[in-house]
Order: structure tokens, then C-alpha cells, then sequence
């Protein structure tokens, strides 16, 4: 099975890609172990799908190996889809992730429980060659919860709430991606890529 490297120093979720793809048959590579250095690139997109081609792109242009990329985050209704593509710098880059948390949860003080809904949403793109790449996208809808709960997770984990009443940040990791816009795309990309067996 061809290895793929997954494009992003994000150590949280290179773990997720790892936990998710691994059982799925599919061999993936931090860029530390494929020896790569991504560097910084620049996010200049308009959507989630724009930017995860952009990091993925990026990658293989340096690694010359098969390479897959999220873009990731969280759209909030009461905030007009706010902070969408923008969501890893929400409230400014300075902010560590319980600031932003704080930041996200201080603009929604005023909105009523049942006008609080909100979808975390992961773009994903693979390429495996330059004429073959595969684009997917998973939707987790929820809401912001009033104050965080839990330990478990990373990032808007636990101010996010899921539609059983817990937030992200209080179920198992494995629980996580059975029901995640993570998990959900990278089981469509699992379909995709057994249709591409002839390629890989
Ligand atoms: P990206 O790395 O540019 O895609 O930014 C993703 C942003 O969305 C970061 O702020 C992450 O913390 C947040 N995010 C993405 N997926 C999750 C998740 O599964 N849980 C919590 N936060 C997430």
C-alpha cells in the first residue's frame, strides 16, 4: 500500500489522521517521519476546499510523494458562518486556544440556546499524482455550548457541543471519529481511494 504523507504540522491532528486512516488500510506519514519539511505556507484561499489544495499542493510540490491535506473549522449561525476559514486565528493570532475559546464563547453571551447552532466542517485533499486528486468534505453539525466542558481533544473541542448534549472535549478520542467532520472525510476519502486501487 503506497504511503502518504499527511500535510500538517498540527501534532492533534496528524494523531486523528493516523487513528482514523490506519485501520482504514491507508499508511500515512507525519512530515517528520517522511523526513519533509512543509514550511509555512500561505493559507490565501477562499474555502476550506481552496486552502486544504493549497497546503496539499505545497507539500507535494516539495515531497514528490502522495500527500493529503485537511482545512478545517468551525462556522458559527448566530455569527454569520464567523470564523470559518478564519477559525485558527479567531480573536487575533496572539491568543492561546482557551482565549479564542473564551473570545468565541463572549460573542455568543446574548444568543439564546436554540440560536446557537454551528458545524465544525474538514476539507480534505489528496493528490496522488499531478493528474489525480481527490477532493471531500465532512460536516459535524452541533452547537456552542455556554461554557466549555471536558479535557479530552484539542482546539474548539470543548466549547463545541454534539447533538447528544456532551461536548467534543468530554467523549473518547475513538468516539470523536465516528462521528466527526473529520472522521466523516476521511472515510469518504477511504471510498475514493479503494476506487483508485489501480493507481495506488
Ligand atoms: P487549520 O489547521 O488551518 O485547518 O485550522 C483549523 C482550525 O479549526 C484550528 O483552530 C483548529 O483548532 C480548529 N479545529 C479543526 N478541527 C477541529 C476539531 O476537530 N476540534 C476542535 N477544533 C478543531
Amino acid at each position: 500500500m503506497t504511503d502518504f504523507l499527511i500535510a500538517t504540522n498540527n501534532t492533534h491532528k496528524v494523531e486523528e489522521f493516523k487513528r482514523i486512516l490506519k485501520p482504514l488500510g491507508i499508511n500515512v506519514l507525519s512530515s517528520r517521519e517522511a523526513g519533509v519539511d512543509l514550511g509555512d505556507v500561505e493559507e490565501n484561499g477562499t474555502s476550506f476546499k481552496e486552502n486544504a489544495r493549497i497546503k496539499a499542493m505545497s507539500a507535494y510540490n516539495i515531497s514528490s510523494m502522495p500527500c493529503i491535506a485537511d482545512d478545517s473549522g468551525l462556522c458559527v449561525d448566530a455569527l454569520g458562518g464567523a470564523p470559518g476559514i478564519f477559525t485558527a486565528r479567531y480573536g487575533g493570532e496572539e491568543l492561546t486556544q482557551k482565549e479564542r475559546n473564551d473570545y468565541l464563547l463572549s460573542n455568543m453571551k446574548q444568543v439564546e440556546t436554540e440560536k446557537r447552532s454551528a458545524e465544525f466542517v474538514c476539507s480534505i485533499c489528496c493528490i496522488i499524482n499531478k493528474d489525480i486528486i481527490i477532493e471531500v468534505q465532512g460536516i459535524c453539525s452541533g452547537s456552542i455550548a455556554a461554557s466549555p466542558s471536558g479535557e479530552d481533544g484539542f482546539g474548539y473541542d470543548p466549547v463545541f457541543l454534539y447533538k447528544d448534549g456532551r461536548c467534543f472535549g468530554e467523549i473518547s478520542p475513538e468516539e470523536k471519529d465516528s462521528i466527526s467532520h473529520r472522521g466523516i472525510a476521511l472515510r469518504l476519502l477511504r471510498d475514493e481511494l479503494n476506487k483508485r486501487k489501480d493507481v495506488l
